[in-house]
């Protein structure tokens, strides 16, 4: 099995605050199996800190399909840093993983690009929908299995 993993949850600090979301089994995990570390709004173009995002007016899946929008905080779109980011970040995770073709992605909660089953709503409020963000929903459209950190279950041998 290999194993994309958002950088934040390995530490980084390319969070939108300027911080991580360092989570100790991700990290373990880091240590002992195959993976690599995307941050999609990093590799998009999104420098660190930067405003928060939400996707506004639908899902990832309805970003990839040009009919929702991401904007930040500040009113800026950021849809395109977005879906290049998704784009670049599922190259390289096909690229680092050559010949493995179980390819598991462990991805960031409620993220507009790594959510992965609940999103904020786009109001900035902290209402969350159901749905997934940019680059998890084109993981998921291109066969990658994805979990949040919180569904993640360290792998036993
Ligand atoms: Fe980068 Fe994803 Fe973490 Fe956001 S959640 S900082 S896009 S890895």
């Amino acid at each position: 099995m290999f194993y994309a993993i958002s950088a934040c949850l390995a530490g980084e600090n390319c969070k939108y605050s300027g911080g991580n979301n360092r989570n100790e089994a991700i990290v373990s995990l880091c240590e002992s199996r195959p993976c690599v570390l995307i941050c999609p709004e990093r590799t998009g173009g999104l420098k660190t800190p930067r405003a928060p995002a939400e996707i506004i007016g639908g899902t990832g899946e309805d970003v990839l399909a040009g009919q929702a929008k991401v904007m930040d905080s500040e009113g800026r779109d950021r849809t395109e840093a977005f879906m290049k980011g998704a784009l670049l970040s599922l190259a390289q995770v096909w690229e680092a993983a050559g010949d493995e073709t179980e390819i598991c992605a462990v991805l960031k909660a409620k993220s507009p690009s790594c959510g992965s089953g609940l999103i904020y709503d786009g109001t900035f409020s902290g209402t969350k929908i159901p749905g997934n963000g940019v680059t998890a929903a084109l993981f998921k459209r291109e066969g990658i299995r994805v979990l949040t950190e919180e569904e993640f279950v360290p792998p036993v041998d």
